[in-house]
């Protein structure tokens, strides 16, 4: 059987999310879902969608808007169901003997793509605040020259939004794609697609699995020069998003209002969850520009177990490493914010 597989699939992790009963605040979704009106409209919507035709105009439909929406040409856009599987395709599109640059710690599917891929992963540490060691990345991009930057704004699992002038810099020095993951881009409004214009191997990815309130639909979608998104298309599947998604992101775009709301209500409970963490001595809690805390803890392990206890699902995501004894809370409904607030006053 093993000589089914290629080598790097054999020693890969099959990558699964436990599901565990109680308040979760573990995969930075939205807390709220859509409002209840515009589902009541897409539900209706639905009943009218044809569910025995394969999906044909609809998806070029949706990439012309959401290019309508961003400025840019549909050739520009390409959608996926989750931009976890735009990260897929990105690693698929280019050689296997590139390179894959990131930095470190960042979101771990780009190395675990990369490595599934059987591409080598070259890491830049950031500074101890998270912050990028910009002329550290520019010297390691020009030693390793790799096929391809990924660089989540604002960072993920940290929240730190990056220096713009940076990021600029890194763009303009790497002669390969450099893809700027703005999947939290709701939570901060700074985004570089404005930069399309003048860097042809910028690509920004978007996904409507956060400030959207639709992690459940999966859809993202990324915004490229024109002569680079369709090569990515093409590793795409024609049918990969149903008549179903495609008429619910159809009517999301252009009813998206309540994001703002809500995006307005997370960051208000962030800043109050922030407060509430630096009143501990023995806690470091990390500034963020997302919907999510990281927090230093002196045994982060015993402390996630115990929160579970009670019920409390937060991330652990500690490592030997830069995320040595780091726990990641997602910001949730102000209920939800109380009760791991009160847990961890009783484990700390
Ligand atoms: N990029 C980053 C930085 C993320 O944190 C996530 C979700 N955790 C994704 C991409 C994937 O999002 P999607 O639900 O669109 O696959």
């Amino acid at each position: 059987m093993k000589n089914f597989f290629r080598k790097e699939i054999l020693s890969g992790k099959v990558y699964r999310v436990d599901h565990d009963e109680g308040v979760k605040l573990s995969q930075n979704e939205c807390p709220w879902d859509i409002p209840i009106d515009l589902k009541v409209k897409i539900t209706e919507r639905l009943l009218k969608t044809d569910w025995n035709r394969y999906p044909l105009t609809e998806l070029l439909d949706i990439q012309k808007k959401l290019a309508k929406w961003h400025g840019v040409l549909p050739d520009q856009i390409a959608v996926a169901n989750g931009s976890n599987v735009l990260i897929q395709a990105l690693i698929n599109v280019i050689p296997r003997s590139s390179k894959v640059l990131i930095v470190d710690p960042t979101f771990v599917i780009y190395e675990m793509q990369a490595k599934l891929n059987g591409n080598k992963v070259i890491k830049v540490p950031l500074s101890e605040d998270f912050e990028l060691l910009t002329e550290k990345t520019l010297a390691t991009i020009k030693k390793e020259k790799p096929g391809i930057v990924f660089i989540p704004n604002p960072n993920a699992p940290t929240g730190t939004l990056f220096d713009k002038k940076s990021l600029h810099r890194i763009i303009q020095a790497a002669e390969c794609p450099v893809v700027i993951d703005e999947a939290y881009y709701p939570f901060t409004e700074e985004t570089v697609i404005s930069w399309l214009e003048d860097f042809d191997n910028l690509i920004v990815m978007r996904t409507f699995s956060k400030a959207f309130a639709l992690a459940g639909i999966r859809f993202g979608y990324l915004i490229a020069d024109p002569d680079i998104a369709p090569q990515i298309e093409k590793f795409l599947m024609t049918f990969r998003l149903s008549n179903v998604t495609l008429a619910i992101i159809d009517e999301i775009i252009g009813n998206e209002d309540y994001v703002k709301d809500y995006v307005s209500d997370i960051v208000k409970e962030r800043g109050r969850v922030f407060a509430e963490l630096q009143k501990y001595d023995d806690i470091r809690v990390f500034h963020s520009e997302a919907n999510f805390l990281l927090f230093r803890v002196p045994n982060a392990p015993a402390l996630a177990q115990q929160l579970m206890t009670d019920g409390i699902i937060i991330r652990n995501i500690c490592n030997d490493d830069s995320l040595k004894n780091c726990l990641r809370v997602a910001i949730g409904a102000p209920e939800e914010n109380d009760a791991f607030l009160d847990a961890l006053k009783r484990h700390m």
